[in-house]
């Protein structure tokens, strides 16, 4: 375990899968246990199966940051598909720990720090056996978490188990039980590395590059494919004020000096400009597919 007094947990997950509920309960659980501890989420797109960030503190004293997490002592990656879209390990560091969802052996992963602990359990099924499914999409967090409780022995499985009952108060037996079974099927080794460093990485870069300014086809894809409806501009109503532009949290909204136009490619329908145009130029269409 890497050893400090403070300890930051970095959780890559997709809307849905409960990276943000995951990072909490631990905070909490290490709150129990006398640290002082912070949960900080970080969504992307809104929507569900858009990558998500969340990142954990724990700190034998007081904790003053407010930043997320650039330089991990640990990764929990609950999306199986991330390790080959993300770089799961940009900032951990050496002699850190990744747990990840996968059916993958540890010693397949490739990281660029010298050694890593690699734990590696499969979360999908333990999620499925157990019924934590929602919407389609399989709850991982839960197991991850119990398999991150395995290395890291500063908090005990019991005091998150009463974390997770309080929780979850319906159906707290099916993620207690996930929980230990996360505990129990974590698969853990210490995995050399290439020991190269990344010269294209620094400690101010963030850790996961999520379109911004600009849409380009990034960790979120085309989010165009999660879009229910359309926003349509009425040029003869547009003023061209800009609030649009200014308001479009996926930056879809392109402008032209004051002229502005929607990439589609990009725009997951959620209506913001729409809703903030005061010439109500923005109407709305149900997506047609195809
Ligand atoms: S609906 Fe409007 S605000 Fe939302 S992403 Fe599309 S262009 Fe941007
Ligand atoms: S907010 Fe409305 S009026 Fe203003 S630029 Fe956008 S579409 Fe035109």
């Amino acid at each position: 375990m890497v050893e400090g007094v403070r300890w930051e947990i970095r959780f890559h997950g997709r809307g849905g899968q409960g990276a943000v509920t995951a990072s909490l309960l631990l905070a909490e659980a290490a709150f129990r246990c006398g640290y002082y501890s912070q949960s900080i989420p970080f969504f992307g797109a809104e929507r569900r199966g858009a990558p998500v960030l969340a990142f954990t503190r724990i700190s034998e004293e007081e904790i003053l940051e407010r930043s997320q997490i650039y330089s991990p002592d640990c990764v929990i990656v609950l999306d199986p598909v991330l390790p080959g879209t993300v770089n799961i390990f940009s900032g951990l560091k050496n002699g850190g720990i990744a747990v990840i969802n996968t059916t993958d052996a540890p010693e397949k992963f490739r990281f660029h720090q010298n050694v890593l602990t690699i734990c590696t359990v499969d979360a999908v099924d333990i999620a499925i056996r157990n019924h934590l499914v929602v919407s389609g999409t399989p709850v991982v967090n839960i197991p991850l978490l119990g398999a991150f409780l395995r290395i890291f022995s500063r908090i005990p499985p019991e005091i998150t188990e009463d974390v997770i009952r309080e929780r979850f108060r319906r159906n707290w037996k099916a993620n207690v039980r996930a929980m230990w079974e996360g505990y129990e099927n974590a698969v853990i080794r210490k995995v050399k590395g290439s020991g190269k460093t990344m010269s294209q990485e620094s400690k101010c870069s963030i850790a996961v590059r999520v379109p911004v300014s600009k849409p380009v086809k990034g960790v979120a894809g085309r989010t165009s494919i999660w879009r229910d409806f359309v926003p349509e501009i009425d040029y003869s109503r547009c003023t061209g004020c800009l609030n649009c532009w200014l308001h479009c949290p996926e930056s879809a909204v392109l402008r032209d000096g004051r002229e502005v136009r929607i990439d589609y490619d990009f725009c997951k329908g959620c209506l913001v400009c729409s809703s903030v145009c005061p010439k109500t130029a923005i109407s709305v269409a149900r997506e047609v597919m195809g």
